[in-house]
């Protein structure tokens, strides 16, 4: 794995994740590390395996995107810790999708945390770390043309179905899902240009509480020190009926 990773010309590289050169055109290989940090960089760690797992149910739900028609970038999985992508534009916007109160939202409102929400919410940060991710709103998405509208009602409601399906999908294994965060680009096909679903879904992004205690199973645990990281991911993976064997191993390996 070190001597095909070496080979391969490194595109960019961000917190959790590095981007290599794909084999083909247009093609790009994802890897996922076991680095995490929050608060916009201020807290830093590893979450042992965490890259490993992240690949696998990241291809999971992908997947299950893909078989209900909403276009994703990936194509498959390679190996414990990369996959092949298509290569995208990524258009430069965080977009958050919420059904109960938690996190920033909790904070910049003064809600409680775990209020259910009476519809959901869909918000919009522009990707910019030096300012932090500022909440923007779809007018200056569309002002500053970092998407047009049409884009933009293409995002909302590959956005709103998205939520739909997971939050079935992850109500069926007995978790909530609170929040979570998705990131498209855009991919021309036939002279056409399509928003496509990137970057990936996993618990770095997406809050995941236990339907019957409540138990955060996300990157929640490491952004509040709650202890038992690693295992929640695990967690997460066994109940989708995904635990990769030899996380450990792999874990020990790359240590
Ligand atoms: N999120 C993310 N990347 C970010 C900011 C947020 O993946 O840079 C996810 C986060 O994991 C949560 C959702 O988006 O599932 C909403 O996050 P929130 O706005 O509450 O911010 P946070 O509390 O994570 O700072």
């Amino acid at each position: 794995m070190n001597f095909r990773m070496s080979r391969r010309r490194r595109v960019y590289e961000g917190k959790a994740k590095v981007l290599f050169e794909g084999p083909e055109p247009g093609t790009l290989v994802q890897y996922f590390k076991d680095d995490a940090t929050a608060f916009n960089n201020v807290k830093k760690g590893t979450i042992t395996g965490k890259g490993v797992l992240n690949n696998r149910i990241s291809e999971y739900l992908m997947v299950k995107l893909g078989e209900i028609g909403v276009p994703t970038h990936f194509m498959k999985r390679l190996n414990m810790r990369e996959q092949l992508i298509r290569k995208v534009d990524i258009i430069p916007i965080e977009v958050v999708v919420r059904n109960i109160v938690a996190g920033s939202l909790a904070k910049r409102l003064g809600i409680p945390e775990g209020t259910v929400l009476p519809r959901s919410i869909v918000e919009f940060y522009y990707k910019k770390d030096e300012l932090g991710d500022p909440m923007v709103s779809d007018e200056h998405i569309t002002a500053f043309g970092w998407a047009n509208p049409h884009e933009l009602d293409e995002i909302m409601s590959l956005s709103l179905r998205i939520n739909d399906y997971l939050s079935g999908l992850f109500l069926g294994i007995g978790l909530k899902l609170v929040d979570f965060k998705l990131e498209f680009g855009r991919l021309w096909d036939n002279d056409e240009l399509h928003i496509i679903l990137a970057d990936e879904i996993s618990p770095d992004n997406c809050r995941l509480w236990d339907v019957k205690t409540n138990d955060k199973m996300d990157k929640d645990r490491f952004r509040q020190d709650l202890g038992k990281v690693e295992e929640a991911y695990q967690e997460v993976a066994k109940r989708l009926g995904i635990m990769p064997e030899n996380v450990t191993a792999e874990a020990n390996e790359k240590a």
